[in-house]
């Protein structure tokens, strides 16, 4: 298989690559490194070069702190309402330019734009939903139990924050973070991944216009995040860290947030199972496995990866979901009709062809796909293994592509054991109809999620996050605001 990508731009694309700033956002004035250094950005789906940006050095990041903490008393002192008023317009103006951002996300990250305009509208739903939580921080007022003493506790911002995010979702990651920051009060630097920062400096304009103050949001983006963000997390000035990204990185920074007792909210990797009982309803555990398989190509630290089917229904189950994947039209992800973009880069389409290799090599059968399309790009076809045996890599580490390995049990129990039997907890899918059977085994899942019936849980009003070495803390739903949060406890005598 070929897949042939054009590699020259139209002008639609390059007006819209044109409108982005290329530079860093602080303190509300976009700047050139102060080397003048640039690093660039590349088309997936062709390896070409779509733009250079600014790559910070640690005196720029230490520059767009710096703006962070004077901008915070006065972002503090603001009204609720202001910061709602922001968040709102924000939204709207979100919506406004969906086409140009999901163009431009589809450029930078590969994914259909189909895709892409979902992901615009899901990351504009955190800035309403948190629009709202800044009207609702809430406080108490208590007796203390003796009599005698009051208790008045109050809630106040966090801080200068430091939010790293990745590449897989370039927009969302970044307003589910942002949102709850300007909700609570609290200014901030924003790294985004440096093959996706394109989107988030489109973010950044969006949000000088919807009325941010200078310094409330920074923008750095650099090839070399450890140089940059290290300094930051130790200089004693930021007091909080949010980073979502690989558990690997996020152990890093955990060890160096210990240095000055930074708070954390850390969205780590992933190893979902997705289980498929005897008595589920066929149809919609595929139309399931095929949400939590095929969003973001596989490249989501929600993705099923890996699939538990009764030895009863494994061979229907299988046949049906393959069929699937082979419709799925390949390609890049600005054209008619495409439904799989490439992976990110070689580095990711390697991880899976090797992942693959080890998997066949230890007895797992190819149903469909299997195969790295010749052409410029970093395409992957979507694959279906069957048999595939618990020894093999992809059981224990992110496939982060369109691979779905089919593993047969037998038991409830034994199915049970297999899905906790991994150091990561962010989320489990289980497909049954019978009731009591969900909610036991929900309640028997070590994850801090469960698609009951359903292949996506992903939902702004919902508290999104992982237990074991997922993460620590929540994005999103009412408690997502809390991760900005400080309780103020003040005792006052009678
Ligand atoms: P990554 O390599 O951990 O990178 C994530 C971010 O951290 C990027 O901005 C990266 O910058 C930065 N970074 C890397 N090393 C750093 C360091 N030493 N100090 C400070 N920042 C550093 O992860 P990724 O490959 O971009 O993203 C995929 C991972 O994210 C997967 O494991 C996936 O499961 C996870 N994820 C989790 C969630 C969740 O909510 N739980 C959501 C989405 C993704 P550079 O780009 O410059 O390297």
């Amino acid at each position: 298989m070929t897949i042939t990508a054009a590699k020259s731009l139209t002008d639609n694309e390059i007006r819209v690559l044109n409108d982005v700033h290329k530079e860093l956002l602080i303190g509300g004035q976009w700047s050139a490194a102060d080397s003048d250094a640039t690093f660039e950005v590349l088309d997936p789906s062709t390896g070409a070069v779509l733009a250079e940006v600014a790559d910070a050095s640690p005196a720029d990041g230490q520059r767009a702190l710096d703006a962070a903490v004077e901008a915070q008393a006065a972002f503090a002192a603001t009204t609720p309402r202001e910061r709602y008023d922001i968040l709102m317009k924000a939204y709207g103006l979100l919506h406004e330019r969906i086409d140009d951002l999901a163009l431009l996300m589809t450029l930078e990250m590969g994914k259909p734009l189909a895709e892409a305009k979902g992901e615009i509208t899901y990351a504009a739903e955190f800035f309403r939903h948190f629009a709202f939580e800044a009207l609702r921080i809430d406080g108490g007022y208590q007796t203390a139990p003796a009599g005698g003493a009051r208790f008045l506790i109050s809630k106040q911002p966090v801080g200068p924050c430091l939010l790293i995010t990745p590449w897989n979702f370039p927009m969302a990651m970044g307003t589910r973070k942002i949102g709850p920051a300007i909700a609570a009060g609290c200014t901030s630097v924003i790294k985004p991944a440096h093959q996706t920062p394109l989107s988030m400096l489109a973010l950044g304009a969006i949000l000088t216009e919807a009325g941010v103050p200078d310094g409330v949001v920074n923008i750095v983006t650099c090839m070399n995040a450890g140089d940059v963000m290290e300094p930051l997390i130790k200089s004693g000035k930021a007091r909080k860290l949010s980073f979502t990204g690989s558990t690997k990185v996020g152990k890093v920074l955990l060890e160096q947030c210990a240095d000055k007792v930074l708070r954390t909210s850390m969205e780590l990797g992933g190893n979902a199972p997705f289980i498929v009982f005897e008595d589920a309803d066929m149809d919609e555990a595929v139309k399931g496995a095929m949400a939590a398989k095929m969003r973001n190509m596989g490249e989501a630290c929600t993705a099923a990866n890996r699939i538990f089917v009764h030895e009863n229904v494994i061979d229907e189950f299988g046949k049906r979901l393959s069929q699937a994947m082979s419709e799925l039209k390949v390609g890049r992800g600005t054209e008619d009709g495409v439904q799989v973009g490439p992976l990110i880069d070689e580095a990711g389409r390697q991880k899976v062809i090797d992942l693959l290799e080890d998997a066949t090599a230890r007895g797992a059968t190819v149903l469909t796909g299997g195969d790295a399309p010749d052409g410029d790009g970093f395409f992957f076809t979507p694959t279906v293994l069957t048999g595939v045996p618990h020894d093999a890599r992809m059981t224990s580490e992110e496939i982060f592509g369109p691979v779905a390995p089919l593993t047969p049990f037998t038991t409830e129990k034994e199915v049970v054991a297999a899905a906790n039997d991994t150091p990561y907890g962010l989320v489990s899918y289980v497909f049954t109809n019978d009731l009591r059977r969900a909610l036991r085994v929900a309640e028997a899942i070590e994850s801090g999620m469960v698609g009951l019936n359903q292949g996506v849980v992903s939902n702004p009003a919902a508290p999104f996050g992982g237990i074991k070495e997922s993460g620590l803390g929540r994005e999103g739903g009412s408690v997502g605001i809390d991760e900005f949060l400080e309780v103020k406890y003040i005792g006052i005598a009678l």
